[in-house]
């Protein structure tokens, strides 16, 4: 039996009409991972291509386009520490393949580095990819390297996944309960002045409160729900929320079941399904609002995604159960992709 969202034919229209009004964005996919050749254990199946349907993984140029996402983060995730020269070589690896992926794709696919340039591409018609690190292993603490990443065109970076780095340290070192590096707060203060986007997803949350402290332009947890309603350290307490909203910043929503239901109701068998995690949308919205909530998939990332999310190609669905539960055509537009795109304008350079 397929997944339906039940609608009023005028609100099937209302939805699709907003859903192809709005730029749509997403801040997390480890989609770069499948498109380069084996590294280690990390991946034992043959790379693909991003401008080819493809029946494995979540995320390639048609089901996007078929999903209406028009800006795709693309993450360099390397997860390989202590390994860092191997990091490096990953990363650029993924950069390759990126890159790539915009020459073979010119006529639908263009990568942007500012804001001006994923409205160009909106315009154009073209999926926008944007560059993201996440975990800074393959900087191995040297900001000349985080320069050349930004020529390179990265615009989002997290300090960690969950290993600690030069930086800060990411949740598998949580006991030590420590705040960022010196180099930490001198990386932030080159990423302002470069114009990238500070991604707190996988941080500890000492490291978070740290960030709080020390950032002067607005931060992002790009793929992190709430804890809330699913108590595990990659989310964000209501405190944290607060916090980030208080900087400007956004939160983007984890389709990982994992991040959505509680592990017990998992266990259960209880399947996680699109409404469950736009109930993670509904608690942000309640605590601070509608300007700090947007979408951050993992596809690619993660394991069996939500029923009705089951790809790219069904976030239409998250568009459905927003117009469902009653929300304003501004407030739909703001967590499909303009809350994120204020970030965008006024980090990104
Ligand atoms: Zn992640």
């Amino acid at each position: 039996m397929g997944f339906k969202i039940e609608l009023s034919k005028s609100e099937e229209e209302r939805a699709m009409r907003l859903h192809r009004e709005a730029i749509v964005v997403d801040t997390h996919c480890d989609t770069l991972m499948q498109l380069i050749p084996r590294i280690g254990a990390m991946r034992r199946e043959m790379p693909r291509k991003l401008g080819e349907r493809s029946e494995r993984g979540h995320i390639d140029l048609p089901r996007l386009i078929e999903g209406g996402v028009d800006c795709q983060t693309f993450a360099m995730y390397t997860g390989l520490a202590p390994n860092y020269p191997l990091a490096l070589k990953t990363a650029l690896q993924m950069v390759d393949a990126f890159y790539r992926s915009v020459e073979e794709n010119k006529d639908k696919f263009v990568q942007v580095r500012t804001y001006e340039e994923i409205i160009k591409a909106k315009e154009e018609g073209k999926v926008a990819g944007l560059l993201s690190m996440e975990g800074a292993e393959p900087l191995m603490g040297d900001l000349g390297l985080l320069r050349v990443f930004y020529k390179l065109g990265l615009r989002m970076l997290s300090f960690t996944w969950n290993w600690r780095t030069e930086f800060a340290d990411g949740l598998a070192a949580s006991r030590t309960g420590g705040k960022l590096t010196p180099k930490g707060i001198e990386a932030m203060e080159e990423m302002r002045r470069l114009g990238i986007v500070l991604d707190v997803s996988h941080i500890t949350d000492a490291c978070f409160w740290d960030i709080v402290e020390n950032t002067k332009v607005p931060f992002i947890a790009s793929h992190s729900n709430c804890r809330a309603l699913c108590d595990v350290p990659r989310n964000l307490t209501d405190d944290m929320l607060r916090a980030l909203a208080d900087r400007g910043g956004v939160t983007g929503m984890n389709y990982a079941p994992f991040f959505i239901l509680p592990r017990e109701k998992l266990r259960a068998g209880q399947k996680a399904t699109v409404e469950d995690l736009v109930d993670h949308i509904d608690h942000i919205v309640e605590v601070v609002g509608p300007d700090h909530v947007g979408l951050g998939s993992d596809f690619d990332g993660i394991g069996q995604p939500p029923v009705g999310l089951e790809d790219v190609s069904k976030v239409p669905n998250i568009t459905r159960v927003l117009v469902k539960r009653g929300y304003s055509d501004e407030d739909i537009k703001k967590i499909l992709g303009g809350n994120f795109l204020r970030v965008f304008k006024q980090v990104l350079k």
